[in-house]
């Protein structure tokens, strides 16, 4: 299997990256991604006031995918994640939902080991493997990593793990794929700042799709028996209001059904949930049940 390394990283989406790997779409390959700190803390003595703050949210890319046009749509099959063994997490004074409580800089070391993650010798926890900074160049401009745009980005959602499928709008020739910053597992909210921060390799399959009149404008995720959408907004209200309207939006295009019955259908089994709110792009996700159309859990939601 192609592997490409995580010395290929980019720290903004834009479309003056030149591609650094290219794939055929359906090949499986490997992305190694380096940690959201380009492994600058390794250690408890190694503090996230002291890092290098130009060479923070790496993302491994751009991935060339040959033959596919901006309109089309990007299809991201996350095969497996294999994390490293140890993560870090830090809480730093004023930043997240308890920089009032944290007084000074601190790292904290996670062993991973035999599927666990151990926040200490005696509180263990299954990892959850999943994938923070994910995302397309936009058309133009530029997008630091870490940050988040309608091409993905920093979106920190639970549902960018093994077996997911996701869907992003390209917005430029080859897509330009890249992603970093996985977490051997996060909580909804993010809300100390950070995940368990961790290497890892992933592998992965691309593909294109020509949309047949409906094509997302924001990434839209199929995981399990779900399906998924995720916005961004400066308050969680705003990032709320854009992911229903999103859900809305696919629903309409998949069923046909009025407005205020998709609002009924959404609001009798769609579960809106928290991504983050530590940073100043607050992101949100609907997840839907896919026999709430009718589909079977491995049929596609797109095109
Ligand atoms: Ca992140
Ligand atoms: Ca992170």
């Amino acid at each position: 299997m192609r592997t490409l390394t995580r010395e290929s990283v980019i720290y903004k989406f834009s479309p003056e990256n030149p591609p650094i790997f290219s794939v055929e779409p359906g090949e499986t390959f490997c992305v190694q991604t380096d940690d959201c700190f380009r492994s600058q803390i390794q250690t408890e003595t190694d503090l996230v006031t002291d890092v290098d703050f130009s060479r923070i949210n790496p993302a491994t890319g751009p991935i060339d995918l040959k033959g596919i046009q901006p309109g089309d749509i990007l299809a991201v099959d996350i095969l497996d994640i294999e994390v490293g063994k140890q993560g870090v997490m830090v809480g730093i004074p004023e930043e997240g939902a308890f920089g009032d409580r944290i007084t000074d800089a601190v790292t904290k070391v996670i062993p991973i080991s035999d599927g666990k993650f151990f926040f200490t010798d005696e509180i263990a926890f299954p990892i959850q493997p999943m994938i923070g900074v994910i995302g397309v160049s936009p058309s133009d401009g530029e997008v630091p990593s870490g940050e988040i745009g309608e091409h993905g980005g920093n979106l920190d959602a639970k549902v960018m793990k093994k077996g997911a499928r996701v869907y992003f709008l390209a917005r430029t020739e080859g897509a330009m794929f890249a992603l970093g910053d996985a977490h051997a597992g996060m909580g909804d909210g993010e809300s100390v700042i950070c995940g368990v921060e961790t290497i890892a390799n992933v592998t992965l399959k691309l593909d294109l799709i020509h949309p047949q009149g409906f094509a997302p404008q924001r990434p839209v995720v199929e995981v399990d028996d779900k399906f998924v959408t995720i916005a961004h907004g400066s308050t969680l209200d705003e990032a709320a209001a854009k992911a229903l309207g999103d859900m809305a939006d696919l629903i309409r295009y998949k069923t046909k059904m009025n407005d205020p019955e998709i609002g009924m259908l959404i609001s009798a089994v769609g579960d809106l949930k928290v991504c983050q709110i530590v940073d100043p792009q607050k992101t949100a996700r609907v997840e839907m049940p896919k026999s709430a159309l009718g589909l079977l859990a491995d049929s596609p939601i797109l095109p």
